[in-house]
């Protein structure tokens, strides 16, 4: 068994403000320790549990947030090419989302967005709202490959069950209003367990497909947003309105099928 873990920042336990997010601060510096604290376990239970290759992505903001001498080192790091190439090769088995949040525009979603949240209003794949989460699911799924854990705060667990419904999913933190959550206790615990539960039942993890070709759409926040990034887009991108792109693609195979 091969396990990939793809992390994020905003659903670590322990990252309770908006304030963790300001890279260079001294709250950023104790995040990035807390994320990768979260690997490493996450990693160690994967071998626990029998796995025989580990790889991780540090997903949050373009990477450099993993300490990687906190993290085991039978753990390899990769890239989003790497990560696509080992899906392609078939090398991973199944994949688990760490530190995962809401999407953007959800009630009680710690640092809720999908995935520029300065940007970008909604993401939808044939008219449904994506979260980060989905979007990585349906190229996994392009292989074959299930999402088989979420764990972040307790709204991203809940919308995983949206797309997954039988994905595995552990909530380590709760959010109290978009920029503040707080921490449940046994994060640890739930972390550990959630991976392990997965792990036992991979093989029974649904993967999330949808009907193709499919209709990416992107709104953004506002129009000179929108009329920045068409100016830069290829042909095969339509602008539907002032603020939404959309774009049809045959068959999903990449996350950069999915992105504008
Ligand atoms: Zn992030």
């Amino acid at each position: 068994m091969n396990v990939f873990i793809l992390t994020d920042l905003e659903g670590i336990s322990g990252i309770n403000d908006i304030t963790y997010m300001e890279r260079g601060s001294e709250k950023y510096a104790l995040a990035c320790r807390f994320l990768s604290e979260s690997i490493d376990l996450a990693v160690k239970t994967c071998f626990d549990c029998g796995a025989e290759h580990v790889y991780y992505l540090d997903g949050h903001g373009g990477g450099g947030n993993v300490l990687e001498h906190l993290i085991d080192t039978r753990a390899v790091k990769c890239d989003i090419t790497g990560w696509q190439q080992l899906l392609s090769e078939g090398k991973i088995d199944c994949q688990i989302e760490l530190g995962a949040h809401a999407r953007a525009g959800t009630v009680l979603g710690f640092l809720d967005h999908t995935t520029n949240s300065r940007k970008y209003f909604c993401h939808k794949v044939n008219g449904m709202e994506m979260s980060e989460l989905s979007m990585h699911a349906l190229v996994c799924s392009a292989y074959d490959v299930p999402i088989v854990a979420c764990i972040g705060d307790e709204t991203a667990c809940i919308q995983a069950k949206e797309y997954i419904p039988d994905i595995y999913t552990g909530a380590v933190k709760k959010a109290l209003c978009r920029n503040q959550a707080v921490e449940c206790e046994n994060a640890d615990k739930i972390l550990t367990e959630t991976v392990k539960n997965a792990l036992d039942n991979y093989k029974n993890v649904s993967l999330y497909k949808v009907k193709e070709p499919a209709e990416i759409e992107l709104t953004f926040y506002r129009t000179d947003m929108c009329e920045e990034a068409y100016s830069e887009c290829g042909k095969e991108v339509e602008r539907i309105g002032a603020r939404t792109l959309r774009r049809k693609v045959d068959k999903i195979t990449r996350y950069e099928e999915l992105r504008f």
